[in-house]
């Protein structure tokens, strides 16, 4: 499923199945999460612009073919393949152990063909090994959902209580982790999302509201995973002194003018880019840890501009997947 045009429905189109490079694997793909950044992809708001693309960077799937120097990979392998797509290794960004901020880097399902698809080649070393036997449409929202979820988690610091703006996908995971961990999880949803509020607390939360609702309790840190930039005074304004508010989404819309006195006492916020490698391989050790249960809507591949609609118009409980 091809995007030929901003803004406009992807396009089913048989190509040739892609052939992977000396480094690269060929992935048949099983299973690829739709994540609110395929939006910004097929809407043109991100700005590094390639077209055509096929989108989708939460993928799991069976290595079909490796390129001749790939020895860590082998045919028939379970593997997941991320948003990261490659990194250059020479920058100061990736010298100083920060790849997700490289500045030559490329990505899967936006500078790179994704997921949306029924085979996908990637870089071999920016693909995780996964156990086999596991379900690949639960599978599949880890990738990035859960990935850039835990990585916005660590960053929002060790506060017990813990604030979510935004109860998609990546919410729906992260607050089964940061339950697990023992915190307090308060969910905010669209004001009047009675059924996001229940499936929050039925995750665990012991509050959920609407993001216009003052918390019972003050917050010691929060994420905000969707692109609402009013969330971000907001979610300030429900946070202690020193908290945290930590922006998980690649892009957001502007955020308004506030009083001083929200960022005062040392609130601080801060924005989640990317991932790195070793954040993969933290989060798929605590997911069987954690128990992690992903709530998934599949769809099959050639419905991909429905499974986008759905997401866009908030239909969606948990994480849309499709499958080829
Ligand atoms: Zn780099
Ligand atoms: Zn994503």
């Amino acid at each position: 499923m091809i995007l030929q045009r901003y803004g406009e429905p992807l396009v089913l189109m048989d190509r040739p199945d892609p052939q992977p490079s000396a480094t690269e694997v060929r992935v048949r793909v099983a299973a690829c999460g739709v994540c609110r950044t395929d939006l910004h992809v097929v809407d043109g708001e991100l700005p590094d612009r390639t077209l055509p693309i096929i989108p989708g960077h939460e993928i799991v799937g069976r290595v079909d073919l490796i390129g001749r120097e790939v020895k860590q990979l082998q045919p028939g392998m379970r593997v997941g393949i991320p948003w990261l797509g490659y990194t250059c290794g020479q920058c100061r960004y990736c010298v100083d152990d920060r790849e997700n901020l490289c500045d030559r880097p490329q990505f899967t399902g936006y500078t790179r063909d994704g997921g949306y698809a029924t085979h996908v080649v990637a870089d071999a070393r920016y693909v995780f090994p996964l156990s086999d036997g596991g379900d690949d449409v639960a599978t599949a929202p880890l990738l990035c959902a859960g990935l850039i979820g835990w990585r916005s988690l660590r960053l929002a610091g060790d506060g017990r209580r813990i604030g979510l703006y935004g109860f998609g996908a990546a919410a729906h995971i992260i607050a089964q982790v940061a339950c697990w961990q023992g915190r307090d999880v308060l969910a905010f949803t669209k004001p009047g999302d009675g059924a996001g509020q229940s499936f929050a607390r039925k995750l665990g939360a012991c509050w959920a509201g609407g993001s216009d609702e003052t918390p019972p309790i003050e917050l010691d840190c929060a994420i905000i995973f969707a692109p609402v930039g009013a969330l971000v005074p907001l979610a300030l304004k429900a946070v202690r002194k020193g908290g945290r508010v930590v922006c998980a989404g690649i892009h957001m819309s502007d955020i308004p003018a506030f009083p001083y006195r929200l960022l005062w006492e040392e609130r601080q916020v801060l924005s989640v880019a990317n991932l790195t490698r070793s954040d993969g391989a933290e989060f798929f050790q605590i997911v069987p840890r954690a128990g992690i249960v992903t709530e998934t809507v599949a769809y099959p591949l050639i419905r991909a501009n429905e499974a986008l609609s759905d997401l866009k118009a908030g239909r969606l409980q948990g994480a849309a997947v499709l499958v080829p």
